[in-house]
């Protein structure tokens, strides 16, 4: 069977990635948590508890008000993009190395801007292509851990739930070896009574013999010294 990188990423730094973390950790799951500065609608992270996630997982920048980067001004999504890479790293004292723009919203300036700051790659909402990564500033998933419609990979498959399509998506990658990558929201995941549909799923990915579970940084990494 070929090499598999289990990958996972969780966006908007919701109090609730607490609860999430503590999931993964329990599975031997890697996480990557992008964190905006100032987030709206949701009780946030605090600073004590960015710095508890950073022990086990990554923790990765999202902008400080979570534009649509591609709409604003280049200048405006520089200091939104850069801004919240700062306070991070003043938060953990260490290098943040991974970005994901908000709404998976991005263009070729913003991706410019993203590398020129600094990070080693970006994750859009885009369906990755399994084993390759042709631009680390255009990261992909593999599954969204939601029925939910706000995006527009889940439209083209609404009808499929979203646990029998990971689990399907998995034995294929178990098979084909690559990148897995499931992306969501604690938020998200609250709202919709779905802890219990969450843990069965990563019980489900875990504990694979010769499946690496990595970080979004520590995969880039790989796929990158693969290449
Ligand atoms: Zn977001």
């Amino acid at each position: 069977m070929a090499k598999l990188i289990v990958t996972t990423s969780w966006d908007d730094g919701s109090i609730l990635d607490l609860k999430l973390a503590q999931m993964l950790t329990k599975y031997g799951l890697k996480g990557t948590f992008y964190i905006p500065k100032s987030p709206k609608n949701i009780t946030p992270l605090r600073k004590t508890d960015i710095a508890a996630l950073a022990a086990e997982h990554e923790i990765g920048a999202h902008t400080v008000n979570h534009p649509h980067l591609a709409q604003i001004p280049p200048a405006e999504a520089k200091t939104e993009i850069e801004d919240s890479k700062i306070y991070l790293e003043e938060i953990l004292g260490k290098k943040i190395k991974m970005f994901s723009y908000p709404f998976g919203e991005y263009n070729e300036a913003v991706k410019t801007i993203t590398k020129d700051c600094g990070f080693i790659g970006a994750r859009t909402v885009k369906p990755a292509q399994p084993g390759d990564i042709p631009d680390p500033y255009e990261f992909g998933i593999t599954v969204f851990a939601s029925n939910g419609r706000f995006h527009e990979m889940v439209k083209t498959s609404p009808e499929l739930d979203w646990e029998p399509k990971a689990q399907k998506l998995f034995d294929g990658a178990l098979q084909n070896g690559g990148m897995w990558h499931i992306w969501g929201h604690s938020w998200d995941t609250d709202n919709h009574k779905e802890w219990d549909k969450l843990e069965r799923v990563l019980k489900y990915i875990a504990n694979k013999p010769g499946v690496q579970y990595a970080t979004n940084g520590e995969t880039i990494g790989i796929l990158s010294g693969n290449r």
